[in-house]
């Protein structure tokens, strides 16, 4: 008999029969005496239909207004999962997140979790029942709902098997488990039987989003060991856990493309002490987090200027212009240049560390597939690099084949 936490994604739930699906599932956990927590999200589609209405009303509608919002998707699935097992006579209880005990910080679409009380969730699950919480939301100190960023159900998944000591966590998603490349646009892609956090972290943070990234820092700071499987069948899904020695015989482990990342330009702007200081203190207030970031050295005498591009997410594209844009009398660029026709593409691998050429072998097969690099940034286990956004997933078809046909 084991405490178990369960999350559902939102194709996991899209509809009543596969509502039915998850029902049945954990009903056998259930029967068999475990103990089960299961994190719903909610019905696919149905988050992104929200954003779309609130943006018809408004381009940049209050962050308060948006987590009010999009916090109805989670609480519709929970009371249809709970419903879903009572017809099958499971006794369950669906919560949502503060209800669950789950206290977050007020940065509102982005809350971080400062905190989880499960003395409710334990009280439910010692009558035997199923408690049914509610993903990607959670509640300030103060009472304000709160969201945890887009795909935050996997978080609200993880954080609770860790406050929970859970003996099990898993993650059902609507492919196998976590593949060398997204199956949806690399067929020949292979499922992992395990990849290290830091490996997981990476593809997350660069466009997989098979997983949420902040979920996997958070196992990786907490040792909660999950698996990413499917709730559509009984196969064996990708374990995600600390790196063990044998990892780093893999030089690459995946490939990830990231098509939700925009370019900001910053041209000429004067190439002095301060100036990007500036920049990016004015995002970072802003709640913005930047990710690559190129500068070139300035040529030339007089008053010499460079310049400044760097990525924000594509949603997040009007808001970081705005703020480049109320900069203009502080720093004096000629003009800002915005785009959202890239895309980045990423290799990972806890192997780079101990190998060499991998770059060279990237840049050459990305040359002959006649793809121009725009930027470039790498880490001790990974390399990435912004390209055209049309060319995208030619280039990552070309890359998987290189480092994992
Ligand atoms: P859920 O709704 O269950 O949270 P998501 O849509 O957020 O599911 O994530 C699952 C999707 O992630 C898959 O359908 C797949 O297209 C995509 N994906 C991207 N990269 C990978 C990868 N490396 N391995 C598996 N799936 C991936
Ligand atoms: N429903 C939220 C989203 O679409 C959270 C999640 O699915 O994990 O981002
Ligand atoms: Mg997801």
């Amino acid at each position: 008999m084991a405490l178990i936490v369960q999350k559902y994604g939102g194709s996991s739930v899209g509809n009543s029969e596969r509502i039915r699906n998850v029902a049945a599932r954990v009903a056998q956990y259930h029967a068999r005496g475990d103990s089960v927590v299961v994190v719903v999200s909610a019905m696919s589609g149905v988050t992104d239909g929200l954003i779309k209405l609130a943006k018809e009303l408004m381009p940049l509608p209050s962050e308060r207004e948006m987590d009010m919002l999009l916090a109805t998707g989670e609480q519709t699935t929970i009371a249809l999962t709970a419903i879903a097992l009572h017809a099958i006579g499971v006794p369950a209880v669906s919560m949502t997140g503060a209800q669950a005990g789950i206290v977050t910080d007020g940065v509102h679409t982005k809350a971080k979790i400062q905190n989880i009380t499960p003395k409710k969730i334990k009280e439910l699950l010692a009558e035997r029942k199923v408690v049914i919480v509610a993903g990607f939301q959670g509640q300030t100190r103060e009472g304000q709902v709160t969201t945890l960023g887009r795909g935050g159900s996997d978080l609200t998944a993880i954080a609770l098997a860790a406050a929970l000591k859970a003996d099990l966590c898993q993650i059902y998603t609507d492919v196998d488990g976590v593949y060398t490349a997204d199956p949806r646009i690399v067929p020949e892609a292979r499922k992992l039987a395990e990849i290290s956090y830091d490996e997981m972290l990476e593809l997350a943070s660069l466009g997989a989003k098979v997983m949420q990234s902040r979920s996997v820092e958070f196992a990786k700071k907490f040792g909660v060991i999950f698996e990413v499987r499917s709730s559509l069948n009984d196969n064996p899904g990708t374990i995600v856990k600390e790196e063990t020695r044998n990892m780093e015989d893999v030089v690459v482990r995946g490939v990830s493309l990231d098509k939700n990342q925009a370019k900001l330009t910053l041209v000429a702007v004067p190439d002095k002490p301060g100036i990007a200081a500036r920049v990016f203190k004015a995002l970072g207030d802003a709640n913005l987090s930047v990710d690559m970031i190129v500068q070139n050295i300035s040529h030339g005498t007089g008053s010499p200027a460079t310049d400044l591009s760097f990525t924000v997410d594509k949603p997040d594209l009007l808001k970081a212009r705005k703020v480049i844009d109320d900069l203009h009398s502080e720093v004096a660029y000629v003009q800002v240049i915005a785009t959202e026709n890239i895309g980045k593409l990423s290799i990972v691998g806890v192997g780079m560390k101990s190998h060499t050429g991998v770059a060279g072998k990237m840049f050459d097969t990305l040359a002959r597939e006649g793809v121009n690099i725009d930027m470039i940034s790498t880490s001790e286990i990974k390399i990435s690099v912004v390209v055209e956004l049309a060319r995208a997933e030619q280039a990552m078809k070309a890359v998987h084949a290189a480092f994992l046909g």
